[in-house]
């Protein structure tokens, strides 16, 4: 199999959100020819890719005959089954492997992955039934959080457990299937660092994005976090140790949590461009989506240098059914740049899109995010 994918060949991409709508748009504009596979039609991805191939990720057969039309694959959605990413790599070189996806797909998993190799985590424990909730409750202490073991994400699958929380209420609130039980980190602020790995290990990052949250759900990043520079250097070491550790190719992003004693804590992996990562879009000179591209064609990487001070919100379905969002005013200011993701049914907490800002300071380009998603007039 061939390391360098070149431009021209096809990439294949498992899954059909966002995430590969935009990796398509910056392997379309490099010259590549993109297919994507999800059981979904008329996708965020297919409506970019020149084939959109409608199969259920555990359909192998139809996997193998993806990965056989294709020069090399990679995923946009980590809950691909493993034995997908494992049937598609007899035909095609499959970046990250598959052994990457089969470790962030379970928190217990990565957890057990961050601590090997030397990283720093909320206390845990594995819970498989009640019983078991009650005696890691004994040792991870309260509040904690109890977490699906698979397929979690914005905050699904959670249940917080105060002082005075029954342990099976919080049980049931997740479905009584296996699970982690979290300390609580009490954190000031939290941040992401959005790295990428080249097939030959060369590595680069966008340094440390601050995330805000509203209801799990991410709200606005905003580019350069301005911590002390020791915390900066060890969150990047952190990342790089993460790229490494799980030899990935491609782009993976650590989310930390910065708790109140200025410690650093990691709270998940996400192995694939990132939702914070979306403002380097226009922010970096190469974004997140471009270094995925490179990485898993086995070119060398961009240049992640940022351009300019650089905030983003995104945008939600909420509201959208009772009027159409006006677009005109959220771009009256000219250093507003609109992506929608072109999902045809708005739903409460649905990722439609986002705005990207450039401000004159960080604080300004969040300011200018804020006040351009308000003029939108849909929350
Ligand atoms: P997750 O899906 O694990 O990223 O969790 C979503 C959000 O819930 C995080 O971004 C935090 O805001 C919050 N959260 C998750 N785990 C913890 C924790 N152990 N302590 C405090 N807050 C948490």
């Amino acid at each position: 199999m061939t390391e360098r994918v070149l431009p021209g060949s096809t990439i294949g991409i498992l899954g059909s959100g966002q995430l590969g709508r935009m990796l398509a748009q910056s392997a379309r504009r490099m010259g590549y020819r993109v297919h994507t596979l999800s059981p979904g039609r008329d996708t965020p991805t297919g409506q970019i890719a020149d084939r959109e191939i409608v199969a259920e990720y555990d359909d192998l057969d139809a996997i193998a005959a993806f990965a056989r039309g294709v020069d090399v694959v990679t995923f946009e959605f980590e809950n691909v089954a493993y034995s997908a990413a494992e049937s598609a790599a007899r035909h095609a070189p499959v970046r990250p492997r598959g052994e990457v996806l089969h470790v962030t797909q379970n928190r217990l998993r990565e957890k057990r992955a961050l601590v090997a190799a030397g990283l720093p985590t909320a206390p845990f424990e594995a819970v498989n039934d009640l019983a078991e909730l009650e005696q890691a409750l004994d040792r991870v202490g309260r509040p904690a959080i109890l977490k699906t073991a698979g397929f979690g994400y914005d905050g699904k699958g959670q249940a917080r457990l105060d002082y005075d929380t029954v342990p099976a209420e919080a049980w049931a609130a997740i479905g009584a299937g296996p699970a982690v039980l979290e300390g609580f980190v009490d954190f000031q602020a939290e941040f992401s660092v959005v790295a990428a790995r080249s097939v030959h290990g060369q590595m680069v990052d966008y340094g440390l994005i601050e995330n805000r949250h509203a209801n799990h759900i991410l709200d606005v990043s905003i580019a350069d976090m301005p911590l002390e520079p020791p915390q900066q250097k060890r969150a990047r070491e952190i990342a790089r140790t993460v790229l490494e550790s799980l030899d990935v190719v491609g782009v993976l992003c650590v989310e930390f949590f910065l708790s109140r004693d200025g410690s650093l804590i990691v709270n998940e992996l996400a192995p694939r461009p990132h939702n914070s990562g979306h403002l380097t879009i226009e922010g970096c000179l190469s974004s997140q989506f471009d270094q995925q591209l490179r990485a898993v064609c086995g070119l060398p990487l961009g240049d992640t240098q940022r351009l300019f001070p650089v905030a983003m919100a995104n945008l939600l379905g909420n509201g959208w059914q009772q009027h159409t969002p006006d677009w005109a005013s959220a771009l009256r200011d000219p250093r507003v740049n609109l992506h929608l993701y072109g999902k045809a049914m708005p739903a409460p907490g649905r990722k439609m899109g986002h705005l990207t800002v450039r401000g004159d300071s960080r604080d300004d380009a969040a300011q200018r995010a804020l006040s351009a998603r308000a003029s939108l007039a849909i929350k």
